[in-house]
């Protein structure tokens, strides 16, 4: 007999644990089909930042929906706890953009005014005030852009509390491939996982870089392709470093546990998850020149995963014109990590509440209709 749910969510990243999660929570019969385990894929190959000041370069609705999810971070960090007793290492120390030379300083003080006429805060800091917060800057740093507003967490142990969550929820976990979306006519009636159809009324499509695949086993054409970002973690770091540090194109993220991850590179590469010299060589390079210490201290691991990118790179979310019943939530490209409760909240608003708190105008799937 075909297993039944009021809702199927696609794919168990960050985005499809955090909907399960959220839709559970409002009342739905939530079946979440992963062909892996929770957060297998980008969504712990991330960094774990939560920086929507770093990751905007204007104002605009999607730095809005950014700040929107941010805000939502410190009590989702906190109501993880409680309920599964992980803590996802929700850490605030701000974001320093380390300036080696006049370029980087003119970078800088652009990106400082037009965020403080956006009404953040941005500060910056000549090189003695950058020492103190970060002492083992390297002699090159002559100076720093100060973001203490963007954070960040663990985020293959937030996936993990996501779905554990979840599952206190009654959310039901299948492992297993989502082979087809079903569809009779213009209503969406399931997905097909294997040999089994798992019957619902509503399909939310979170498969991260592979739901444009997804979409097209129901005749869709969905535009989102991986966008390959690989990372080097290193480990035993003394407990020194308590913000983000950003130089150049790349950027060093310190976690609880002694590692800090430097990242990442950004590669339209198709489905090819490899690690490179080169990219390898490049983040040791960057760690290196701005924090000296770091060229004496192990190399825990490389790895690399797929951003899933929309060609505008927005984020897809909301429901699909002229299929009753698919809602897609998908293509947040370097910011999934950062967006997930904004989205988890957004597809709750649709599927319980019938009335999203937020103009999804920007981000439905409508506009790659036209
Ligand atoms: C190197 C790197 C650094 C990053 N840093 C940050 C950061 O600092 N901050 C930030 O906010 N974001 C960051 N990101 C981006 C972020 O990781 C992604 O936007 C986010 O993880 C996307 O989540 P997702 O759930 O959509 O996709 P995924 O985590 O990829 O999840 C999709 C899931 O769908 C499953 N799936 C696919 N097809 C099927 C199928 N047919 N059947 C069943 N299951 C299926 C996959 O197995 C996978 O688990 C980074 C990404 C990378 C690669």
């Amino acid at each position: 007999m075909a297993r039944t749910a009021d809702v199927v969510v696609v794919g168990g990243g960050v985005i499809g644990c955090a909907i399960a999660y959220e839709l559970a929570k409002g009342g739905l019969g939530v079946t979440l089909v992963e062909r892996g385990t929770p957060g297998c894929e980008a969504s712990s190959a991330g960094a774990g930042m939560l920086a929507p000041q770093a990751e905007s370069s204007a104002p605009g609705p999607l730095l809005a929906l950014k700040l929107a999810s941010k805000a939502l971070y410190p009590d989702l960090a906190f109501e993880l706890s409680e309920r599964t007793g992980l803590d996802i290492e929700y850490e605030t120390g701000g974001n320093l953009h380390c300036f080696l030379d006049e370029g980087d300083e003119a970078v800088g003080r652009a990106a400082c005014a037009w965020q403080r006429e956006a009404g953040l805060k941005a500060e910056l800091l000549g090189r003695a005030d950058a020492l103190a917060l970060e002492p083992d800057l390297s002699a090159e740093v002559r100076g720093a852009l100060f973001l203490p507003d963007d954070h960040w967490v663990n985020n293959p142990r937030l996936v993990t509390a996501l779905a554990n969550a979840a599952a206190q929820e009654r959310a039901a976990f299948v492992t297993g491939e989502v082979t087809a979306i079903l569809r009779t006519g213009d209503r969406v009636t399931g997905v097909r996982v294997g040999d089994e159809a798992v019957r619902s009324a509503a399909v939310v499509l979170a498969a991260g870089a592979w739901s444009g695949q997804l979409a097209a086993t129901a005749g869709l054409t969905l535009p989102i392709q991986p966008v390959r970002g690989q990372i080097v973690c290193l480990e035993g770091v003394p407990r020194r470093h308590h913000h983000l540090l950003h130089v150049k194109d790349h950027y060093l993220v310190p976690r609880v546990s002694g590692q800090i991850l430097v990242g990442a590179s950004v590669e339209w590469v198709g489905f090819v998850k490899q690690v490179t010299a080169e990219q390898i060589r490049a983040f040791l390079d960057a760690a290196m020149r701005v924090v000296p210490a770091l060229g004496r201290v192990p190399i825990q691991a490389t790895w690399a995963g797929f951003r899933p990118w929309a060609p505008d790179e927005r984020p897809v979310i909301g429901p699909w014109p002229g299929l009753d019943g698919l809602v897609a939530a998908t293509g947040h490209f370097r910011n999934g990590i950062l967006l997930a409760p904004v989205t988890a909240r957004l597809i709750r608003e649709l599927l319980v509440d019938h009335a999203p708190s937020f103009d999804l105008t920007p981000f439905l799937p409508d506009r790659f209709l036209h």
